[in-house]
């Protein structure tokens, strides 16, 4: 079988040491005679597995000790409904930062739950000939008191990436489902850091809340008890089943990112990678990337054939070529590659290879 390089935005490829690991204990886990789906989550070794986890993530992010790990269902909207929830009270207002397609679903989110007024929404993106760049103006000078400020660090639609930290003067809330792990990040610097697990950590359905101790002393809403912050910490993510064989999956990729020398050296690899491919894009005139240079992704590269009537050939000739799921998000349009940490360079220089090709054959 050669290989398939997949560049779905999520689920994603998972790391193939960690799938063929899966395989091979699928049916007889830890020497049990039975899988790890088919255990009490309250087993010995299910508790020592998530441990396991919640120390490893501990270490792969420097994540500081008056910080919470969650392990929770939902995803990342899941999130989106749970943190207005957890945080905002009756009369509390939010300020959300829009930067593309997923802050905007979740300032929708936080509107349906609250009255319009609780959530104010600024947008951050400034389009200049078709060029889109993040500009965040002064938050300090913002008269208001806030509980927390959300944004999303990674566009996964857009494929636009907020580098620089934000100076904020309330907590922040950071949605970092396609980026989390994916560089250096100083976790002292949030709130509260949020994460749909199915793009750099395991399968869809969990989500991974990093959240700050002091956090959880903002009054909330009347909630559902599964997405409740208090109870999870107070259960260690175990207020009702959780989803387990996610979780086992997590610790795998988790323990993969040791193995492979932590974040920074993941980082160094990503930068690499997108590199290959945003310097191949600019040097050639069939493709065009409409995101600021300060602005692209890391993770999710997001291009357009000058001609956009070859976009179904070029769809088609790439598959052949085993390089799948490029099409970009129906909303945008173009193509995207999602180059998450399991996506070797070998991969990103294939995709390249590929593009050169197509360009040459179709001028
Ligand atoms: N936020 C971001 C940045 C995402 O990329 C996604 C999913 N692609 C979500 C939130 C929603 O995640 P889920 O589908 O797990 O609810």
């Amino acid at each position: 079988m050669s290989t398939t390089y997949n560049f779905c935005a999520g689920p994603a490829m998972l790391p193939q040491d960690v799938m063929k690991k899966a395989q091979s204990e699928l049916l007889d886990w830890n020497g049990l005679g039975t899988s790890v789906m088919e255990i009490s989550h309250r087993s010995k070794e299910f508790v020592e597995l998530t441990a396991r986890a919640e120390s490893d993530l501990r270490e792969l992010m420097s994540i500081p000790a008056n910080y919470h790990v969650l392990f929770m269902h939902g995803g990342g909207r899941g999130q989106f409904s749970a943190v207005v929830n957890n945080f905002l009270g009756e009369n509390g207002q939010a300020l959300y930062l829009t930067s593309g397609s997923w802050s905007k679903s979740s300032v929708e989110e936080a509107r349906k739950l609250t009255c319009d007024a609780q959530i104010d929404n600024l947008d951050i993106v400034e389009n200049t000939n078709g060029i889109s760049q993040v500009v965040i103006p002064q938050l300090n000078e913002i008269d208001k008191d806030y509980r927390y400020l959300h944004y999303c660090p990674n566009e996964t639609v857009d494929g636009i990436e907020i580098f620089d930290e934000i100076d904020s003067p309330w907590p922040i809330i950071a949605d970092m489902s396609s980026n989390i792990m994916s560089r250096e990040i100083d976790v002292s610097k949030y709130g509260l850091i949020y994460a749909g697990a199915q793009k750099n950590i395991g399968p869809s359905g969990l989500s991974i809340v990093i959240v700050r101790d002091d956090m959880l002393n903002l009054p909330c809403l009347p909630q559902s008890s599964i997405m409740d912050y208090r109870l999870a910490v107070k259960h260690d993510s175990m207020y009702n089943t959780p989803p387990t064989f996610a979780w086992y999956l997590a610790a795998e990729v988790f323990a993969w990112l040791k193995s492979k020398g932590g974040v920074d050296r993941m980082a160094n690899t990503n930068r690499q990678k997108a590199a290959l491919l945003y310097d191949f894009i600019d040097s050639s005139d069939f493709y065009t990337c409409k995101v600021h240079q300060a602005n692209r992704s890391l993770m999710n590269v997001t291009f357009y054939l000058a001609n956009e009537e070859l976009n179904s050939e070029f769809l088609k000739l790439a598959t052949e070529t085993n390089l799948v799921a490029l099409k970009g998000h129906r909303s945008v349009g173009g193509m995207r590659a999602s180059i998450y940490n399991a996506m070797p360079i070998e991969g990103v220089e294939a995709l390249v290879e590929f593009m050169k090709e197509f360009a040459a054959n179709n001028r």
